[in-house]
C-alpha cells in the first residue's frame, strides 16, 4: 500500500498546501489592481475556499500589454526552436514533479477525486505540453510553385497575443490543450481561467516561468467572466480568443470579436452526445461505456454520453447492466478518498440546477431507474448519485439541454433510421457512439452521426494525435493534434522576384 492510497495522506498534504491566489503577469505574481479578492465554497465540503484575486479590465490590459511586449520583442518566437523545445519539455517535467500539489489544487477547486486529478488531469496536462514541445523543431514552412524567376515562401507565423478563456470541469487538461499549441507556435497568451477553478492555472504559469519561459509569454488573470473574460474578448490588441465553455457564452464571444477588432475565435462548446446501442451489440461493453461515458467526472464533461438511444428489444437488459456496472465500479465518495471514482459537483447552484432538471424529467413522464439523487449532504459538499432516467422522448428538456451532472437519459428506438434521426436531433455535434456487431451498420451510423468524434463499440477513447471539437453549436476549431497548431498561426506569403 503506497501513501497515495490513504485518505489521511491527502488530508495531511491538503493541510500543508498554500494555494497562490494572486494574478500572474509579466513573470511575477501580483495582486489585482484594486486589491480585490473573492472566494467560494469548496465543492467537497462547502467550506470557504482560497482567496483569489478579482481581476478587472485594468488587469487584463496590463496582462495584454505584457504579452504584446514579449511577442514584439521576439524573445520567445525568435528563440532557436531547439531551445524553445527544451524549455517546454522542462515545463512538462516540472508539472510531473509537482503532480501531487497540482492534483490537490484541482481537487480543491473542482471536487474531483484526488486520484483522477493525479492520474488523469495532471498526467494529460504534462503530456499535452510535451506533445507540442516536441513539435517545435519539426514544423516546416512551404515554398509555393512559381516560375523560375520568383520564389514564394509560405510562412506559418504566430498570430500574436492569444486570449484563452477556459471552463472549470477539466482546468489543467483544457489549459494544456490551449497553451501547448499556442505557445509552441510562438504566441504570447493571457489565460482567464473559470472563476471556480483558478488555482491550477496560476501554479501552471509559475512552473512555466521556472522552466525558462520568458516573462510576459504566459499571463494569468483570474476573476469573473463579465469582469475579466469580457474585456479580454473585447480587447483591441488581442489577436484571437480560444474559448472553451458553454454555447451561450460562446455566442457572446463571437459578438465581442465582431464588436472589437474582428479577432479570430475558436470555440469548444457544449454537447448532448448520443450513444446508440443496437440489439446485436455486446451489451456488457455498451453498458460499461454508457455508464463511464456519462458518469465520469460526475457527468461534468462536455462530450459525456448523455443520451442513451437504445433498441427497444434490449432496453431493459441494458439498463440492468448499466445499473450493475455503476454500483460495482463507479464509487461516489469524498474526493480525498482514494477509492472515489466520482466526487462532488462544482457548486451548490449547479447541483440545484441538475436536481431541477431531474425533477422536470421525472415530472414529464421519465422513469427513475436508479440514482440521480442528492447524496452525502452531511459532508456539506454537493453530491448527486449517478443514475438513469428512462422512458424519455427526445423532445423533453432533459433530452435536449446539457445537464452537466451524472444523469443518463434512455430513449428507445425501433429502426436504424429512427436511431440516426434521434441521434442527430440536437443543436449540438460534439461526439457520439454506436454499438453494434454489424460493421456495415457501424460504418453507416458513424458516417451519419453529425459530430466531431464518433466512437464505434467504445466511448471516450482518444490521444493527442486525434483532433477534438464540435460541429453545429458545439463550436468551431479543434483542440489536440498537429492541426491545433494551425489555429494559432496565420499564413504569410513572401514573394521574392529575381531578375
Ligand atoms: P461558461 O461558459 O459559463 O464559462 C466558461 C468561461 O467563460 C469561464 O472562464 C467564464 O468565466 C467565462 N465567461 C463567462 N461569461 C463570460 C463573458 N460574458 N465574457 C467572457 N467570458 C465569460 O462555462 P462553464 O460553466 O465554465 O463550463 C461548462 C461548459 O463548458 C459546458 O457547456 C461544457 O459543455 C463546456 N465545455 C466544452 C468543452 C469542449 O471541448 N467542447 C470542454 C469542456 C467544457
Amino acid at each position: 500500500m503506497t501513501a497515495q492510497t490513504t485518505r489521511a495522506y491527502w488530508e495531511r498534504s491538503l493541510a500543508q498546501l498554500q494555494p497562490e491566489g494572486r494574478l500572474f503577469i509579466d513573470g511575477a505574481y501580483q495582486p489585482s489592481g484594486n486589491g480585490a479578492t473573492f472566494s467560494r465554497p469548496r465543492p467537497m465540503d462547502g467550506q470557504e475556499g482560497a482567496a483569489i484575486a478579482r481581476g478587472t479590465s485594468v488587469d487584463i490590459d496590463k496582462a495584454v500589454k505584457a504579452a504584446r511586449r514579449a511577442f514584439d520583442s521576439g524573445v520567445w518566437r525568435h528563440m532557436e526552436p531547439a531551445e524553445r523545445k527544451a524549455i517546454m519539455l522542462r515545463w512538462a517535467a516540472l508539472v510531473r514533479e509537482h503532480a501531487e500539489e497540482l492534483a490537490l489544487l484541482e481537487t480543491l477547486d473542482v471536487g474531483k477525486p484526488i486520484l483522477a486529478s493525479l492520474n488523469v488531469d495532471v498526467r494529460l496536462c504534462a503530456d499535452g505540453i510535451q506533445y507540442y514541445a516536441e513539435m517545435i523543431d519539426k514544423l516546416y514552412d512551404e515554398i509555393a510553385p512559381t516560375g523560375p524567376k520568383a520564389r514564394a515562401l509560405v510562412r506559418k507565423v504566430p498570430l500574436g497575443v492569444i486570449g484563452a478563456i477556459t471552463p472549470w470541469n477539466y482546468p489543467l487538461i483544457i489549459d494544456a490543450w490551449k497553451l501547448g499549441p499556442a505557445i509552441a507556435a510562438g504566441n504570447s497568451v493571457v489565460l482567464k481561467p473559470a472563476e471556480q477553478s483558478s488555482l491550477s492555472a496560476l501554479r501552471l504559469a509559475a512552473l512555466a516561468h521556472e522552466a525558462g519561459l520568458p516573462a510576459g509569454v504566459l499571463n494569468v488573470v483570474t476573476g469573473y467572466g463579465e469582469e475579466t473574460g469580457k474585456p479580454l474578448a473585447l480587447h483591441m490588441d488581442v489577436d484571437m480568443i480560444a474559448f472553451t465553455g458553454s454555447t451561450e457564452v460562446g455566442k457572446l464571444i463571437m459578438g465581442y470579436a465582431a464588436q472589437s477588432n474582428i479577432k479570430r475565435v475558436a470555440l469548444e462548446l457544449g454537447g448532448k452526445s448520443p450513444i446508440v446501442v443496437f440489439e446485436d451489440a455486446d451489451l456488457d461493453a455498451a453498458a460499461s461505456a454508457a455508464a463511464w461515458g456519462c458518469f465520469y467526472n460526475a457527468g461534468e464533461t462536455c462530450h459525456a454520453s448523455t443520451r442513451l438511444i437504445v433498441q427497444r428489444s434490449v432496453q431493459d437488459a441494458l439498463l440492468d447492466k448499466i445499473e450493475a456496472v455503476t454500483r460495482r465500479e463507479i464509487a461516489l465518495a469524498h474526493p480525498l478518498e482514494p477509492a472515489a471514482q466520482i466526487g462532488a459537483l462544482i457548486e451548490e447552484s449547479h447541483m440545484q440546477k441538475v436536481l431541477g432538471m431531474i425533477d422536470d424529467g421525472v415530472g414529464s413522464g421519465g422513469r427513475r431507474v436508479f440514482g440521480a439523487e442528492r447524496t452525502l449532504s452531511e459532508t456539506g459538499g454537493y453530491y448527486i448519485s449517478p443514475g438513469v432516467i428512462a422512458d424519455v422522448t427526445n423532445d423533453m428538456p432533459i433530452a435536449r439541454n446539457e445537464i452537466f451532472g451524472p444523469v443518463l437519459v434512455a430513449i428507445p428506438f425501433d429502426s436504424e433510421d429512427e436511431a440516426l434521426s434521434i441521434a442527430n436531433d440536437t443543436v449540438y455535434g460534439l461526439a457520439g457512439a454506436v454499438f453494434t456487431r454489424d460493421m456495415e451498420r457501424a460504418h453507416r451510423m458513424s458516417e451519419g452521426i453529425h459530430a466531431g468524434t464518433v466512437w464505434v463499440n467504445t466511448y471516450d477513447m482518444a490521444n493527442f494525435a486525434t483532433p477534438f471539437g464540435g460541429f453545429k453549436q458545439s463550436g468551431s476549431g479543434r483542440d489536440r493534434s498537429v492541426h491545433a497548431i494551425d489555429k494559432y498561426c496565420d499564413y504569410k506569403t513572401i514573394w521574392q522576384q529575381f531578375g
